[in-house]
């Protein structure tokens, strides 16, 4: 009832014909439920051969790093980047990460620049 309301208002105060109110509000629905990973670009997921993932050491998977190269990452040692400060996760799988723009980190993963969250 609002609705129908708020649609004879926007026609009366516009030259807009109701078909044309109508399809543009159909076609705001229509928008509404595209899952927005739809719409957003998906980044891609950082190389190990990336000059910066290099830099930073990173690894896809935190328990393959060498605690002799990297010692601020012991053994076992519950680092990762899901739970690094620098991390914004996008699913239980990858994330953005601060460090890295423009690139999906594995959460999994980990380098030399984490800090605890
Ligand atoms: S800064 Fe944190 S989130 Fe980014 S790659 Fe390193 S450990 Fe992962």
């Amino acid at each position: 009832m609002i609705i129908r309301h708020f649609l004879t208002k926007v026609i009366l105060m516009t030259n807009l014909t109701r078909r044309s109110v109508l399809s543009a509000g159909a076609a705001v629905c229509a928008a509404s439920v595209i899952p927005s990973k739809l719409i957003a670009q998906e980044l891609p997921m950082i190389e190990a051969s990336d000059p910066l993932a290099i830099a930073l050491g990173y690894h896809a998977d935190a328990t393959a790093v060498d605690p002799q190269k990297y010692p601020k990452r012991p053994a076992n040692a519950p680092q990762f980047c899901s739970n690094c400060t620098l991390y914004i996760a996008e699913n239980d799988k990858v994330g953005k990460c601060t460090a890295i723009p423009g690139k999906l980190v594995a959460a999994e993963a980990w380098c030399n620049a984490w800090i605890k969250a």
